[in-house]
């Protein structure tokens, strides 16, 4: 057995492990109904902070966060961390570079808003694009028991080569555009714009198939900006769609697949926590579409809709939390194609040895403020949001898209 394959199981199974002992998680409460109009939002100013002895933290690049820094002693800086505006997820998101004119080791104290508590495990870089975990024995994140830490800390070795420090790996426009660039080759995709966002960025839909628009699937991603598992998801499924095999090449044949990868693209290349430039949460703006981006694409649904006579028949919105979880649609109800969902759950998790995926259909029949609930409510699209753990390991999240994928074109043969 090849080495990565061992450590891939080892991994594997901590992975499991962890989602057993956490099995008490209950998910998020009843969805509200928010106000969604635009709110201020608080921008980081963009610098290099020039700290004393020659040390050096920056927030000049696109999708970082930090707020403020200083040297507290010779030993511990701290960062800190503050969200675009609140009420907010405590969920907070930080990027910076680090360099120092001669080589030392420094502590970095994480301090965030009052409201708010350590989340994400630190992911180190030397070249801004390749990031991996931390070691475990250069970080940690005290707390009371039974509470969330309030403060965490990461030893770091400076010199004068830049330093990288994220919250996740930095997905942002770039990595986006390239990989809209790869697909774009493949002759059965195609771009259309559908809007633009509040700073004015493009609102990009990909159409992925050659078929008639009589039966059409919606995926989208990134209404949150740190939820870079989710992204990853969505990476992983789109691609197995677009692979060159009979059963793909019959799928796209049959349906159309529109994919909205950057739902909220202002709030990526911000750095931000949650929201989009119009301080809003997006995913509760789907009953009163204040937001430039669901609204641009609830007119491209129904306008694609209305043209063609078709119908979407399957949704997905992919998201990251603290765990692997799936929110769906209470099972009494039927769409498009009754009963797709939790089939599609069920024999995409058989694929993963010892895999028991956590399903949380909604509790009432009611439709709320959420993306699911719009492709479901409006559309009669069978609809999930598939939520991947924030350290759930890479290539079992690029198996759960890749064998979501698989089943969904089996399923709707
Ligand atoms: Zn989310």
């Amino acid at each position: 057995m090849k080495i990565q394959k061992i450590l891939y199981l080892f991994f594997s199974v901590i992975w499991l492990a962890s989602c057993k002992t956490s099995a008490q998680w209950e998910g998020q409460g009843p969805i509200q109904i928010v106000p969604t109009d635009s709110k201020p939002i608080q921008m980081q100013e963009k610098q290099a902070y020039s700290l004393a002895d020659g040390v050096f933290i920056s927030n000049d690049f696109e999708g970082a966060r930090l707020n403020g820094a200083e040297k507290v002693n010779d030993t511990l800086l701290r960062v800190l961390i503050l969200p675009e505006n609140e009420p907010i997820n405590p969920s907070p998101w930080y990027a910076f570079k680090l360099w120092a004119e001669s080589e030392k080791s420094m502590w970095i104290e994480f301090s965030y808003s009052e409201n708010s508590f350590h989340r994400y495990y630190p992911k180190i870089s030397q070249d801004g694009r390749y990031f991996q975990n931390a070691d475990s024995a250069d970080f940690f994140a005290p707390a009371e028991e039974g509470k969330r830490p309030e403060k965490a800390y990461l030893k770091v070795d400076l010199s004068a080569d830049t330093l990288w420090v994220a919250a996740q790996d930095l997905v942002g426009t770039k990595d986006a555009e390239e990989w809209k660039a790869g697909l774009l080759k493949l002759d059965f995709v195609s771009k259309e714009i559908i809007g633009k966002s509040t700073e004015g960025r493009d609102l990009e839909i990909l159409k992925i198939g050659e078929a008639d628009d009589q039966e059409m699937l919606m995926v989208i991603s990134m209404q949150h900006p740190p939820e870079v598992t989710g992204y990853l998801a969505m990476k992983s499924f789109v691609e197995t769609i677009c692979e060159d095999s009979p059963e793909a090449r019959a799928f796209r044949r049959k349906y159309n697949l529109y994919l909205m990868p950057q739902m909220n693209p202002d709030g990526v290349a911000n750095g931000h926590w949650r929201h989009n430039a119009g301080g809003v949460d997006t995913n509760r703006d789907w009953v009163n579409l204040n937001q430039p981006e669901p609204k641009a694409l609830a007119a491209f649904m129904e306008a694609k809709v209305e043209q063609s006579g078709g119908k979407f028949i399957f949704a997905a919105d992919f998201h990251s939390t603290w765990e692997d979880i799936f929110y769906t649609i209470n099972e009494d109800l039927e769409g498009n194609k009754p009963g797709l969902i939790p089939k599609l759950i069920k024999r995409s998790s058989k694929r993963i040895p010892g895999y028991d995926p956590n399903i949380r259909p909604t509790e009432t029949n009611e439709r709320s403020v959420t993306s699911n609930s719009y492709f479901f409510f409006v559309h009669g699209a069978e609809s999930m949001t598939f939520e991947v753990g924030d350290n759930t390991p890479r290539e079992l999240i690029r198996q759960k898209g890749e064998f979501t994928a698989r089943e969904l074109m089996r399923l709707l043969k």
